[in-house]
């Protein structure tokens, strides 16, 4: 059963005047269990909907449409499926005390709905029955997937979970089904690199086309859970992954005509080595995953260059973490020689999770102040999107408007695209 939250103007749901708070119960007779099952089942071109309405009266709506639109409803958001693990190198465990931020960022979710939706990675040890049946009977495909190691005693290492060492079993389940997988590592120096790293791009490449893409990501500790018994890698390790990647994407590129496995940005970042262009990264679409993230942008601002107006004698600040700061400096280099403005590039300090955590969407709203205080005078302040959740939310819970109130000279943009910001200019 979901919940209406709200219903969106002039849609089928509005027209048929169901309010916020009705329940519904079933579409077609199939039990509408959350928000996923909602968006399958009124694809239908026929539908019968059952529900309750808000003062506990029985509805039934029927409904005629076209397949592909949709009935404008917004549900409650749905119960998270909890994470059963206990990763030394949590993140959520590496969170500031409780109070501090939003409180959904202390929620460990592990949620193969999400993975399907959002490209959330998840673990699979937490499935049951019903939940495997649904993944195959949805074709929720592709799923992403949390597999760290395919190394039992080492997934057990890192998930500190007897379901981990499933995980040949699980995927198997997974490509029984048709269900393919994009899969990832998260690097822990000492638990799964080395020959462990070398085993499970071997495993995973053996298992054919089902694995869409294995992406690597460098462990990230933060002041909160650097003491629990993981270290980062150092350049040396990240280095040798790299190689042990470059290898596994040679082959791969010779066999089947895609790289298939990915290095994180992190990665190369940390070990002091350029991140590559967009050819590095094929057509795969893990930049959620920090994968290809600087490149994306590199392409991006240097395509959109020749079509940005000139606007001499503005000042442009943007505000970045200490591992995008580089980059996005040379790009203002840019970006000023070809628009004629004055364009500051400032690194903002983590002060919630400590200087250790260097991405421009871990700030908070504080940290932005704080970088922005010394530019209050200037015309235009951009800072990358992902800082900020749907409402406008910073991690710390300070909203944007607040801090646009505090700097009433300075227009402050979040921003997905600098030059398209720029470009409206
Ligand atoms: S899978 Fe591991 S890192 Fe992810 S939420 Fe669970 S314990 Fe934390």
């Amino acid at each position: 059963m979901i919940r209406v939250q709200s219903v969106r103007p002039d849609s089928i749901a509005d027209e048929l005047g169901i309010d916020q708070g009705t329940m519904v119960l079933t579409i077609n007779g199939r039990p509408v269990r959350d928000s996923l099952d909602l968006v399958f089942y009124e694809a239908d071109e026929r539908l019968e909907i059952e529900g309750v309405e808000p003062d506990g009266s029985l509805v039934v709506y029927d409904v005629e449409k076209d397949a592909n639109v949709t009935l404008g409803i917004v549900p409650q958001p749905d119960k998270v499926k909890r994470c059963t693990n206990a990763c030394p190198f949590c993140f959520v465990k590496g969170n500031p005390r409780a109070g501090k931020l939003r409180p959904g960022l202390y929620i460990k979710d592990d949620d193969y709905r999400l993975s399907f939706m959002y490209g959330h990675y998840v673990t699979l040890t937490n499935l049951r029955a019903e939940d495997w049946e649904r993944i195959v009977e949805q074709r929720l495909t592709p799923l992403f997937v949390s597999v760290h190691a395919t190394d039992p005693a080492a997934r057990l290492a890192m998930l500190v979970n007897p379901r981990s060492a499933n995980i040949g079993e699980d995927l198997d389940r997974l490509a029984a089904g048709g269900i393919a997988v994009h899969a990832q590592i998260v690097l822990c120096p000492g638990i799964n690199d080395g020959l462990i790293l070398e085993r499970t791009i071997h495993d995973l490449y053996a298992r054919g086309e089902h694995i869409l893409s294995l992406s690597v990501v460098p462990v990230g500790l933060t002041a909160f859970n650097a003491d629990r018994g993981v270290q980062q890698l150092g350049s040396a390790e990240c280095c040798h992954a790299l190689e042990q990647i470059d290898a596994a994407r040679e082959r791969a590129r010779q066999e089947r005509g895609t790289a298939w496995c990915y290095a994180s940005d992190e990665l190369f970042l940390q070990a002091n080595i350029e991140v590559p262009g967009m050819d590095y990264f094929d057509d795969q679409e893990l930049m959620a995953n920090g994968v290809g993230a600087i490149s994306i942008l590199r392409d991006q601002v240097r395509s959109d260059l020749g079509r940005l107006p000139r606007f001499e004698g503005r000042r442009v600040v943007l505000v970045t973490g200490s591992s995008m700061s580089q980059h996005l400096h040379e790009l203002a280099v840019e970006i000023a020689g070809a628009t004629g403005a004055h364009i500051e590039t400032v690194t903002a300090i983590n002060s919630l999770y400590g200087p250790m955590v260097t991405t421009a969407g871990l700030l908070g709203g504080e940290d932005y102040r704080r970088a922005l205080e010394p530019y209050q005078d200037y015309d235009l302040a951009l800072f990358s999107r992902t800082a900020l959740n749907d409402d406008d939310l910073f991690l710390d819970d300070v909203r944007l408007d607040e801090l646009q109130a505090e700097f009433p000279e300075l227009q402050i943009c979040p921003s997905e695209h600098i030059t398209e910001v720029l470009a409206r200019l």
